[in-house]
């Protein structure tokens, strides 16, 4: 393979600069010439394909967001946008295509490896929702982010004998939440994978005061079946203490990679380039138990992804 590319797709994550510039090095390393998409899929049908050299990638590696620009493409859902965005490849002779995004970037990508492009797909999504990889490239940063606010919305609960709600991502992986109450500390952890039970949550917040703790903490994902608003609302009537909402929102995909995230985008970009220079077929790129797998497309989509009851019970232990 002589000419590669590379896109961002769906939402930013960070660590989406850190994998683009280890493909894009990588690539060149290899002998091949190597081209940055813009705007995913939404570029590729708009022909915004553009050659990368080392230096393009230079001082991006600490950096959130994606220098490509990232986009959601309604007209590449179609069979007929599919066709076209294959077509644009072949305009600029590009066999193989790094794509760097969520599960929907994904199903997007096995769409086009089937017109005759080879597509190695990187998982980069806060969300921690795809199956094949144990970890996602920008989780990690996300879970510190909420750490951090977890601390300082502890310091003003506390002064206030105060319960907060704090909303996190996660649509239908409760993740960010989970991570997040095992290592910030948490009275209970609503993810959308278990109903939430109201009457145990207030229970716990009782418990708690009864025993002395100054604040209670409840991380809820931003999936589960109430909003934050009428949750709070629920809490504070039942158990009679003040209670806040606080909706995280956008600043969760922001801020400079961690160690884990940097790690785990350039191991995945840099094996990516070598199944592409290999010629091997369209792959899904991740790491599982520290080491780096590759999986069919069709695999990766279709494994099921398993709720860690572990986890979640040992939260529950943890805050009594
Ligand atoms: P995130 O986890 O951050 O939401 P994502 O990759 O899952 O990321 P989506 O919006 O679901 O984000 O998908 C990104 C893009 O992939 C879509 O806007 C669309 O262009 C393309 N895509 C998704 N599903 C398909 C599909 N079945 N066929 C073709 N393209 C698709």
């Amino acid at each position: 393979m002589k000419r590669i590319a590379v896109l961002t797709s769906g939402g930013d994550s960070p660590g989406m600069n850190a994998a683009i510039r280890a493909v894009v090095r990588c690539g060149i390393d290899k002998g091949m010439e190597v081209y940055g998409i813009s705007r995913g899929y939404e570029g590729l049908l708009d022909g915004e394909i553009r050659q990368m050299d080392r230096n393009s990638v230079g001082d991006i590696l600490h950096r959130g967001g994606t220098i490509l620009k990232t986009a959601r493409s309604e007209r590449f859902r179609t069979a007929d946008g599919v066709k076209k965005g294959a077509e644009m490849l072949r305009t600029f002779g590009i066999e193989g295509l790094v794509v760097i995004g969520g599960d929907g970037s994904m199903r997007g990508a096995r769409e086009l490896s089937q017109h005759g492009v080879t597509v190695m797909c990187l998982p980069g999504t806060i969300d921690n929702d795809l199956n094949y990889s144990d970890f996602t490239i920008g989780f990690d940063t996300a879970v510190n982010t909420v750490l951090e606010a977890i601390t300082k919305l502890r310091d003003t609960s506390s002064a206030h004998d105060r319960t907060t709600v704090i909303e996190v991502m996660g649509r239908h992986c409760g993740d960010i939440a989970m991570y997040a109450g095992l290592a910030g500390g948490a009275e209970a952890v609503l993810v959308p994978e278990v109903p939430v039970d109201i009457n145990e949550v207030c229970r716990r917040i009782i418990e708690g005061s009864h025993r002395g703790k100054l604040h209670s903490i409840i991380i809820k994902a931003e999936g589960t079946e109430m909003t934050s608003g009428e949750l709070a609302r629920l809490i504070e009537s039942r158990t009679g203490k003040e209670t806040r909402k606080v909706v995280l929102g956008y600043l969760q995909r922001g801020g400079n990679p961690t160690l884990n995230d940097r790690t785990l985008a350039t191991l995945t970009a840099a094996k990516a380039v070598e199944l592409l220079y290999a010629d091997s077929t369209s792959k899904a790129v991740g790491m599982s138990q520290g080491a780096v797998v590759a999986y069919d497309l069709e695999d990766a989509l279709t494994m099921p992804k398993e709720f860690n009851q572990n986890i979640y019970d040992l939260i529950s232990i943890l805050s009594k």
